[in-house]
């Protein structure tokens, strides 16, 4: 039994180097494919919940690794983050969005993910400002979404980060609303003007009368705030008329309306909505 058990042991371990080495290698390629500028962005259209209109799109980077394909971004961020590079990242998709903003429709305006480790310091700061000068983006269709989870770290920076940006005019969004397991005393403290309602909340309303009392709750905590409310991860069509019988979103996003998408087609779509 000793030896049998030693064995699997040896299997572990093998695999356990296999992984090990595996990411090594993510790690070497994602940091030569951010050198080269080769992180591009898919950007997911978010509506008027009766979908009347395209408001917004959230630009979500995208990897596609010359071997393995395409690399999910929860994975390759997290990588990024423990290289420390996650903010050259950042930055190639604050200059993308602003780029591709610029040529769209003007009445929509795009929003960006900050990594926890944007709002360490005030490097971000500088980064947005030069990105809004070089492509002459209003800065007004600048959203920029921080999430939940990364308003643990010292909040006096992020206060300060934040309240810098939007003086200029960004608009400041809180992601994954409601995961985060953060004292809901800081909402108010903060200067957001937006709140993502997790997709986790949505996931059983349908099903479930108590999830979607629970997500009623958060709606009308939110809106006691004065702030814009989008539901994330709306998938189906019962889904979308349960929300919009109990006005629980002002701007809706997910595979309902729309995957996401590449820049180039964001201006049809959003002609196409308007037609609606
Ligand atoms: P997120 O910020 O919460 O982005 C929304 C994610 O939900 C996207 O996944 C989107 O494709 C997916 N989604 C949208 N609608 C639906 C739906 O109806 N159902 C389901 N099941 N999923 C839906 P994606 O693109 O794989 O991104 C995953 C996460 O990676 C993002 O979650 C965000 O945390 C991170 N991420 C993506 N791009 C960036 C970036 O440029 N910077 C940083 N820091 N993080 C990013
Ligand atoms: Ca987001
Ligand atoms: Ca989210
Ligand atoms: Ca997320």
């Amino acid at each position: 039994a000793k030896s049998r058990s030693r064995g699997r042991l040896v299997v572990f371990a093998e695999e356990m180097d296999a992984r090990y080495m595996e990411r090594q290698r993510l790690k070497t390629d994602l940091r030569a494919a951010v050198e080269r500028g080769e992180i591009s962005v898919a950007y997911q259209p978010m509506f008027k919940p009766d979908g009347s209109a395209l408001e917004c799109c959230e630009a979500l980077a995208r990897w596609t690794h010359p071997e393995k394909g395409a690399i999910a971004p929860d994975i390759f961020i997290q990588i990024a983050e423990e290289m420390g590079i996650v903010s050259d990242i950042t930055r190639q998709v604050i200059e993308k969005a602003c780029r591709d903003c610029v040529k769209w429709p003007e009445h929509i305006t795009v929003s960006v993910n900050l990594s926890v480790q944007d709002l360490r310091n005030e490097l971000i700061i500088n980064t947005v400002k030069s990105v809004l000068a070089e492509t002459g983006l209003a800065s007004h269709r600048l959203h920029l979404e921080v999430t939940e989870s990364s308003l643990i770290e010292e909040l006096s920076t992020v206060r300060l980060i934040l309240e810098q940006l939007r003086s200029y005019g960004i608009t400041i969004a809180i992601d994954d609303f409601g995961t985060g397991f953060s004292s809901l005393s800081y909402l108010d403290t903060l200067p957001v003007d937006v709140v993502k309602i997790d997709r986790s909340f949505v996931r059983n309303i349908c099903e479930d009368v108590r999830r979607l009392k629970l997500l009623r709750g958060i709606v009308t905590l939110s809106r006691g705030l004065n702030l814009q409310i989008v539901v994330e991860g709306v998938e189906t069509r019962e889904q979308l008329a349960l929300l919009i019988k109990h006005n629980c979103a002002d701007l809706i996003q997910g595979y309902v309306y729309s995957m996401p998408v590449a820049a180039e087609s964001i201006a049809e779509i959003s002609q196409l909505a308007s037609r609606k």
